[in-house]
């Protein structure tokens, strides 16, 4: 959809975060300011020629106070103002960054424009900040558009230190370094040098003619259970006895791997026959679940517990909040985890699970 305006325009909707703070004289904690303040820390704004408009949280938050509903705002956020602006930046604290990413890849079907989510590891008011870089290039991304006139990366991104990566792809990784997001399971999109590169054929592209449709529904009722050497009946026992559990994401070891504990397969069969869905991804960064591989993994997917391929903690949970929200049936959702939405898993046949 294209809008009036001749010069590219772009909404920045600020969330909060490190990004937009500024230290308290007195305690030298970090506080939010107004994002009015960006133009006067960042100058270089106004020699985009581009119409550039804000939208800011009410207060402002710490990503680490971020919820499903404020993921439900941003969509709307972006929803409203669709036909208006050819991109979208949203600055957002790096702590759950990675969620808001996978969560919006979700949310927002059939995207047509760009949605790039950043911030920084130092306030925007410092001399060092790595977030003014981060901003003005993830303007430039959010209004870049290819030969045919259309928008370069019409996909839910994080742009951090230099990368263009798939947002559903990406987890936290440094709590200190400006290098502090890695996609392990998925090439950059981008790579910005003197050059922003763009790799094209990796870019997911809308189908054509289809309306952006908004997600709003997310269902929380789910739990965690990472697996550790010594891991305690007592405990697992209390997890799965949970009454509103509805998802379970196991991390496991390695390809998919479990302790060869009659209790724990036994535990995992009476949840999935209580409808619960199960699903293994690994504790490690890098590669994929193949229960098939070794026997201990294949008990997992005997006791009815599905794949998470190399899908991420954040991508496979945000997953999960989507479809369970959906009115799905269990074999539908078992449907949807096989399938790659947003470009969240790699799908081989070796390690696809029939239903
Ligand atoms: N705690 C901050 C947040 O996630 C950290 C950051 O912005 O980098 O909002």
């Amino acid at each position: 959809m294209s809008n009036t305006h001749p010069q590219p325009s772009i909404l920045i909707i600020y969330t909060g975060g490190t990004i937009g703070m500024i230290e308290d004289p007195e305690t030298g904690a970090l506080l939010n300011f107004d994002f009015e303040h960006f133009r006067h820390y960042v100058p270089e704004l106004k020699r985009f020629d581009y119409r550039i408009e804000s939208y800011t949280f009410s207060p402002p938050i710490d990503s680490s106070d971020m919820e499903p509903k404020h993921w439900v705002k941003i969509a709307q956020v972006i929803s409203d103002n669709y036909n208006l602006y050819d991109g979208f930046v949203v600055l957002h604290g790096t702590d759950t960054m990675a969620y808001t990413a996978s969560a919006l890849s979700f949310m927002l079907e059939n995207l047509g424009k760009p949605v790039i989510i950043t911030g920084a590891q130092l306030p925007i008011g410092k001399l060092r900040t790595d977030g003014k870089e981060n901003l003005l290039t993830s303007i430039e991304i959010a209004a870049a558009r290819n030969a045919e006139g259309l928008p370069m990366v019409p996909e839910v991104c994080i742009f951090f230190e230099n990368r263009l990566m798939r947002g559903n792809r990406t987890t936290k990784i440094n709590a200190e370094g400006f290098n502090a997001f890695r996609s392990f399971n998925f090439p950059s999109l981008a790579d910005a040098g003197i050059r922003i590169k763009y790799d094209t054929k990796l870019i997911r592209r809308p189908v054509a003619g289809a309306p952006l449709r908004v997600h709003h529904l997310l269902d929380t009722s789910i739990f965690i259970l990472t697996l550790f050497p010594g891991i305690q009946r007592e405990y697992v026992d209390a997890v799965m006895q949970m009454p509103n559990l509805r998802a379970l994401v196991i991390k496991t070891y390695g390809s998919g791997n479990a302790p060869q504990k009659p209790w724990l397969f036994e535990k995992l069969r009476q949840l999935d026959q209580r409808g619960v869905i199960i699903v293994n991804i690994t504790q490690c960064s890098q590669g994929s679940v193949e229960m098939r591989r070794y026997a201990t993994g294949l008990q997992l997917l005997q006791a009815g517990v599905v794949n998470g391929y190399d899908g991420t903690l954040e991508g496979t949970v945000t997953k999960l909040m989507y479809l369970l929200g959906q009115n799905l049936t269990k074999a539908e959702i078992l449907q949807q985890l096989n399938t790659n939405i947003a470009g969240e898993i790699t799908l081989s046949d070796e390690n696809s699970i029939p239903n």
